[in-house]
């Protein structure tokens, strides 16, 4: 797909994504930015056709869309490479997209952090799982702030758009790994930290066994 059409996508992405993310004015941030509208627009077009796991059939890009307003709102990053790493955080891992790609449009240090917080799926889930956590320390600022983005709009869905077929106990152990994981980002961005912890506590609240 052409540059042009990818930014037309995104403004339609960045428009309609708006009623279904907490984080609308996270919008703004990407629809204001050219360089964001262009990441934002390649997303869209890479995670076409995917949805979220959970309940909603609420289309894979509003994921992106909310770590990168969260990243921005809260944790008040202003680096439009990491914010489009944001954007694209999940294109290597969940689409046909290769590292070359990336770099050509997006530069090498956007697709150098997009690749530390990627799993490589060729791995057993729990071994990725694993070495989540045992990696999350050695990350680099920027992809540890990035991965507890990720994180805190995860935990989120997981509690409030559960995939249909998790009982509680998985919700549990999912939140559980999410902590273990942030137990080794701590320190790369308090006010992140903290929105983290937060809605860790209401999420496990919302919760009854
Ligand atoms: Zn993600």
């Amino acid at each position: 797909m052409l540059e042009p059409q990818w930014l037309e996508l995104a403004r339609f992405v960045l428009a309609s994504s708006a009623v279904t993310t907490r984080f609308a004015a996270g919008h703004a941030v990407c629809s204001d930015v050219p360089d964001l509208r262009r990441a934002a627009g390649f997303a869209a077009w890479k995670h076409k056709g995917q949805m979220r796991k959970g309940v909603g059939q609420i289309p894979y890009i509003h994921h992106p869309i909310e770590v990168t307003a969260i990243l921005s709102e809260i944790g008040g990053v202003e680096d439009i490479e990491l914010l489009q790493a944001g954007l694209l955080h999940d294109t290597i891992e969940d689409t046909e997209t290769d590292r070359d790609e990336l770099e050509t449009h997006f530069g090498s240090r956007v697709c150098a952090i997009v690749l530390e917080v990627s799993d490589d799926k060729s791995l057993e889930k729990p071994v990725r799982k694993a070495r989540q956590v045992a990696h999350a320390p050695r990350l680099s600022n920027d992809a540890q702030s990035l991965k507890l983005a990720d994180k805190i709009s995860n935990v989120f869905d997981v509690a409030f758009c559960k995939p249909v077929d998790w009982p509680v106990q998985r919700q549990l152990e999912y939140f559980d790994w999410a902590s273990r994981v942030v137990a080794g980002l701590r320190g790369c961005n308090p006010a992140l930290e903290a929105e983290f912890d937060r809605q860790l506590a209401e999420s496990r609240s919302s919760i009854t066994v």
